[in-house]
């Protein structure tokens, strides 16, 4: 497969899995929170689907475009590994983790506390979607939406 198919079968997924977790996120109380802001096109895709709930956004810097730019209250710069331990306990109901690189290397530092903040921000049934596999106890596995392969993209429900 080339890299053009394997980037466009990931963003399938991504969206796919986006798009069937409304109902999972359901009436979880809480905020949304999306790691990797990067060109703004998740935030803007969770804005639509997520209507009224607080969504926070982090990356080093801002880069999106201007009108996928979360107001100054909810976007939060520098190195997501510290300014994410701010959000801890928080109780967000969803929390969106898009911050792979596909390099191995540098995603097994990112997997040394990826799940452990994701796990730790979430609410009680909250749920996380991640481009990186998210290995914790207090982190289950969800089915996929039909059609996405495994390993793809990740679904978790925090226990
Ligand atoms: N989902 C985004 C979209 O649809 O536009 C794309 C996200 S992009 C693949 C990943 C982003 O995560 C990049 O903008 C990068 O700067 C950010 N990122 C990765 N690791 C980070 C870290 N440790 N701290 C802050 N930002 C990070």
């Amino acid at each position: 497969m080339s890299r053009l198919d394997s980037f466009i079968r990931r963003l399938t997924a991504q969206r796919d899995i986006l798009n069937a977790i409304i109902d999972l996120v359901g009436e979880t109380p809480g905020p949304v929170l999306e790691f990797g802001l990067g060109n703004g096109r998740t935030y803007d895709h969770l804005r639509e689907n997520f209507p009224g709930r607080r969504i926070v956004a982090f990356d080093w810097e801002v880069r999106s475009y201007s009108a996928s730019t979360p107001a100054a209250e909810d976007m939060v710069t520098g190195d997501i590994r510290e300014s994410g331990q701010a959000f801890v306990s928080i109780g967000a109901a969803l929390a969106h983790a898009d911050i792979g690189t596909g390099h191995d290397e540098i995603d097994a530092v990112t997997l040394t506390w990826l799940p452990q903040l994701m796990a730790g921000v979430l609410a009680h049934d909250g749920i996380a979607v991640s481009g990186l596999p998210l290995e914790h106890p207090e982190l289950m596995a969800l089915p996929l939406p039909e059609g996405i392969k495994e390993g793809r993209y990740f679904l978790y429900r925090r226990t």
